[in-house]
């Protein structure tokens, strides 16, 4: 399907040019689009010719950006959303029906497993959870009513690795429609329609825009399901907008070399921590160290930009290194070119009790580093003059 390799397809992919022969790709900041007659109007509405009417349904900035994902993501067909939740959300909502079931790995982003614990339940929408070592008992959590297995790949914010190929094969055998937010890897690094994904969702906020501006979201995979998609999201109103759109699809330009550098820069935060002694553990897909070390290498083409590791010291610990952090930024958000710490215990998982947070394995002392593209000897710096501030202020 790829004529071209991917770098190429995401600077080369464009709508057409209009008159003016532009060379990078114009703003199509318009809500809808003129017909040349009742037939031409006619014919647009019955969807006998493929054109932009309305930028709820379409606009020429969000088709180009949809096509750059597929073509990297090597899938048929796709939708763009506003946030990569709505993107979660409308998938769930355009496929599933009352009384379906889901079986989802424990460890999935917040807001997801928000829909699947409290607003799916309300339509009768019910999920199954296994934990990342659990992937041999799957098969004992589907039910005759089971739709869906859902997965994220590397995890949120333990940075495990779930084995594609092994829930691609499980889902195909059971006729079970196989859905992964890829936003950890980008289309890049991992291309889960390769091990069996049906359909493939990302947060475009993160690596994707890459610089902190714009949401997004997007999902991408076979198009009889992308159909049902799309129609859910021209009617219920989630579309991105044309202007976010542009940002996106330029974003993508530059993405491979970013995200190279991204993992070239956490690799070596990630081999700096696991020789510090006020570390218990680091967690990066691709340090030998890491439990699944070999399935990422299988996956993976290089290890992403999240390390977690754990702090000596539990949740003061934590707490005190995020407090002594300089460089790094304090943020909630991820894959950005600005280095940022987060330490989900006492922020973003605070609520979960601590049987749930050691479900998706985050302990009290867990610190999450989003490896961004300053230099690296100036992250590393920040994080080790963080580590030892305590030490040194006791010497
Ligand atoms: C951020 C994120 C989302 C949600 O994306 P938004 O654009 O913030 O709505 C979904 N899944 C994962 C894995 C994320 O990191």
């Amino acid at each position: 399907m790829n004529s071209k390799h991917i770098e190429t397809e995401a600077i080369r992919t464009q709508i057409e040019r209009t008159e003016f022969l532009e060379h990078s790709n114009p703003l199509y900041l318009t809500s809808s689009f003129i017909f040349e007659d009742a037939e031409d109007m006619r014919a647009s509405f019955a969807e006998e010719k493929k054109r932009n009417i309305y930028s709820r349904f379409t606009n020429p900035n969000t088709s180009e950006f949809v096509s750059k994902i597929c073509k990297m993501e090597g899938a048929e067909d796709g939708h763009a959303f506003a946030t990569g939740m709505s993107a979660v959300f409308s998938t769930f909502a355009a496929l599933l029906n009352s009384g379906d079931h889901i079986v989802s790995s424990r460890s999935i982003f917040g807001s997801t497993h928000s829909l699947f614990t409290k607003y799916l339940p309300k339509w009768n929408i019910e999920t199954s959870y296994f934990k990342v070592d659990e992937i041999d008992q799957i098969e004992s959590l589907i039910q005759p009513n089971t739709k869906v297995i859902y997965a994220e790949s590397p995890t949120n914010p333990a940075v495990d690795i779930l084995d594609l190929e092994i829930l691609g094969n499980i889902a195909k055998k059971h006729g079970l429609i196989f859905i992964v937010d890829n936003c950890f890897a980008t289309p890049y690094l991992q291309q889960p329609i390769r091990f069996g994904a049906d359909l493939v969702i990302h947060s475009a906020t993160k690596l994707i825009d890459g610089q902190g501006r714009v949401l997004g979201g997007v999902t991408v995979g076979r198009s009889d399901l992308i159909r049902e998609i799309y129609l859910f999201s021209r009617n219920t109103g989630p579309a991105l907008s044309p202007f976010n759109a542009w940002i996106l699809s330029k974003s993508l330009e530059t993405l491979i070399v970013r995200v190279e550098r991204h993992c070239e820069n956490a690799l070596k935060v990630a081999q700096f921590l696991e020789e510090q002694p006020e570390v218990n553990w680091v967690k990066y897909p691709f340090l030998p160290s890491h439990p699944q070390y070999e399935t990422a290498k299988k996956q993976m083409k290089l290890g992403g930009n999240i390390v977690s590791f754990e702090i000596k010291g539990g949740v003061e610990a934590g707490r005190e290194f995020l407090n002594n952090i300089r460089l790094c930024s304090l943020s909630a958000n991820l894959g950005d070119t600005r280095s940022i710490v987060t330490h989900p215990a006492s922020t973003t998982h605070s609520k979960l009790s601590i049987e749930d947070r050691l479900e998706t394995s985050i302990t009290d002392g867990l610190i999450r580093v989003s490896v961004g593209l300053e230099n690296v000897n100036d992250i590393i710096q920040d994080i080790k003059q963080a580590l030892y501030a305590k030490i040194e202020i006791k010497i």
